[in-house]
């Protein structure tokens, strides 16, 4: 061996290894964002270990998927990798920790969608399901389909290895205790949407763009306490709470699900980028300040561009959020003004 040659493999050894190197020079900008919804909480509403807990949550959630990304992985991994995290704290309004329907059961809803090929995944109204985004994954790659819901969505799960969980799993006494305050309300509406300071959907969800230039969203919940009738809201809807495309963006919305239902508010932001040339802060200001506000809707979004610019937009007071933007900055945030 030649020292010429033994210098080089000291060093590639040293750095970690020739080609890692090489990859992560000519790897494009990532980016990734992820909510854990929006409401009316204020400062006084949390104990110091409870707000320390969801910031350091968050915190890892949206590590974990930078993470993948900036190994060179696909959007599509680091969303489903930060959502799962999520999904399995009961801090949030996702798997473990969802709410509790009328009937007192979690009943689960989630969406993913691939912005390079514009294949999307979703199910509604399913039970014991510990992680609703693994399972909108497989609607999305092992179904010929998009939309899969209640026992039919379970029976697809079973057969496609995903994990199910008893209802045990599920209990957490603070969720528990909404459902109590929403079921003892006189005015059956308030109790639909339980009152402040639970007012507060804490949904799950986030949004990448990956160093192939791919963009994904994916969006998980419990939907609202004591909700009835099979109520379904926008999270697992395809344009409504998720909406992924590489032509202009990647969102996830958090909020009062029937509103941004009916303003579409994933796609009309992109359709914005898209089509109107608008920059992605003014598209989500726009739709989330203006059109919702004026609707009555309250709520916000998570999105991310194809050139990596974030916009974490809410018309509440707060929104749990996170992101780390293409230069590497971390932000995690629960309130207005931080
Ligand atoms: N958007 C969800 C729904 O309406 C609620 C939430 O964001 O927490 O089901």
């Amino acid at each position: 061996m030649t020292g010429h040659l033994k210098l080089l493999l000291l060093l590639t050894a040293m750095t970690g290894g020739f080609s890692m190197v090489q990859a992560k020079e000519s790897l494009n900008p990532v980016a990734i964002a992820i909510h854990g919804g929006s409401g009316t909480l204020n400062k006084e509403d949390f104990s110091p270990e409870r707000e320390q807990e969801v910031r350091q949550t968050l915190e890892n959630a949206v590590r974990a998927g930078h993470a993948i990304l900036s190994a060179g992985g696909t959007s599509l991994d680091a969303i489903t990798r930060a959502i799962t995290l999520l999904e399995d704290s009961p801090h949030f309004n996702a798997g473990k920790g969802a709410v509790f329907n009328s009937e007192g059961k979690n009943e689960l809803d989630a969406s993913i969608m691939d912005g390079a090929s514009l294949d999307a995944g979703a199910v509604a109204a399913v039970h014991n399901v510990r992680n609703p985004v693994l399972l909108a994954r497989a609607v999305m790659t092992a179904s010929p389909h998009v939309m899969l819901m209640g026992e039919g969505a379970e029976k697809f799960g079973r057969q496609h290895g995903i994990e199910f969980e008893d209802d045990a799993y599920f209990y957490t006494e603070y969720r528990w205790q909404q459902l109590q305050k929403a079921q003892a309300s006189p005015d059956p509406s308030a109790s639909f949407l339980s009152e402040s300071p639970d007012h507060w959907f804490s949904t799950v969800g986030a949004v990448a763009l990956d160093s192939q230039g791919n963009l994904a969203a994916a969006t998980s919940t419990g939907g609202m306490t004591n909700k009835q009738w099979g109520r379904v809201g926008d999270s697992p809807i395809i344009g409504a709470g998720t909406y992924a495309d590489n032509r202009s963006c990647a969102v996830s919305a958090t909020g009062h699900g029937e509103y941004f239902i009916r303003a579409t508010v994933a796609r009309n932001i992109c359709s914005r980028v898209e089509l109107q040339g608008q920059d992605l802060g003014q598209a989500a200001h726009e739709v989330v300040m203006g059109q919702l506000v004026e609707m009555g809707g309250s709520g916000g979004v998570i999105a991310v561009d194809r050139q990596g610019q974030i916009a974490l937009t809410f018309n509440t007071p707060g929104m749990y959020r996170a992101s780390i933007d293409t230069s590497g900055n971390v932000y995690v945030a629960i309130f207005r003004d931080e």
